[in-house]
């Protein structure tokens, strides 16, 4: 199926609540045109110098998402026209991001990445460490930074039913967080194999790679 096909069939079965995030990484700018093509505006990518050249190649009107892990020598690269940060995970990050911004005269929204899954390697940071950031008086310092909600990453496994206790695990603490701080809007949870379920337990915003773009070759 081509590009076009898979997104309209992607687009058909959400809500309107829900944004897609079309995950174009790895792929080149021909397939990311094709997307454009078919109305997509919302692209994520996970590497900070792809996402720079894509974003010197293609339209302006394109809402760029890093939803990768942020080296902080590397925010400068895309502060300047990112819209939304996922992967924020640590304090240090979240300065440098409102840094970058100040230099730019811009207020960059971002995404706290929560740990959900039992895989050491994934990144994240844990609920109480969110909160704690969030109600902290550095934080309150930081006017150019916007943090307008959570992101995390399953456990990648078969299990449909542990995802589903990681998804619904986020979306509490997404709703207890909610509660306290009227900023926080999004939660960014789902991927190619587990969106359904994610939209099912909270998610308004998912990540979609593979089932637009096709299999990557490389990660
Ligand atoms: C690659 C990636 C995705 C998309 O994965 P698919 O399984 O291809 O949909 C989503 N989120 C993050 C953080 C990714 O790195």
């Amino acid at each position: 199926m081509s590009i076009k096909q898979n997104l309209q069939n992607i687009k058909s079965t959400l809500p309107n609540s829900v944004t897609l995030v079309a995950v174009s990484k790895t792929k080149p700018v021909s397939d990311l045109m094709e997307a454009y093509h078919a109305g997509q505006r919302v692209f994520g990518e996970n590497k900070i110098q792809e996402m720079a050249e894509k974003h010197e190649q293609m339209p302006k009107d394109i809402i760029w998402h890093m939803i990768g892990h942020v080296q902080r020598n590397k925010v400068k690269y895309m502060a300047e026209f990112v819209s939304l940060i996922h992967g924020v995970d640590n304090t240090k990050l979240l300065k440098e991001i409102n840094k970058q911004a100040l230099k730019h005269n811009r207020i960059i929204d971002c995404l706290l990445q929560i740990k959900i899954a039992e895989e050491d390697s994934k990144f994240g940071m844990s609920a109480e460490e969110a909160s704690a950031l969030l109600q902290s008086e550095e934080f309150s310092e930081l006017k150019n930074v916007n943090v307008v909600g959570l992101m995390g990453m399953a456990t990648f496994t078969d299990n449909m039913e542990q995802i589903e206790n990681e998804f619904k695990y986020l979306n509490s603490f997404f709703n207890k967080l909610k509660a306290q701080n009227s900023k926080l809007k999004t939660l960014s949870m789902g991927m190619s194999g587990d969106y359904k379920l994610a939209i099912e337990c909270g998610s308004n915003m998912i990540r979609v790679g593979s089932s637009i773009f096709g299999a990557r070759n490389y990660l």
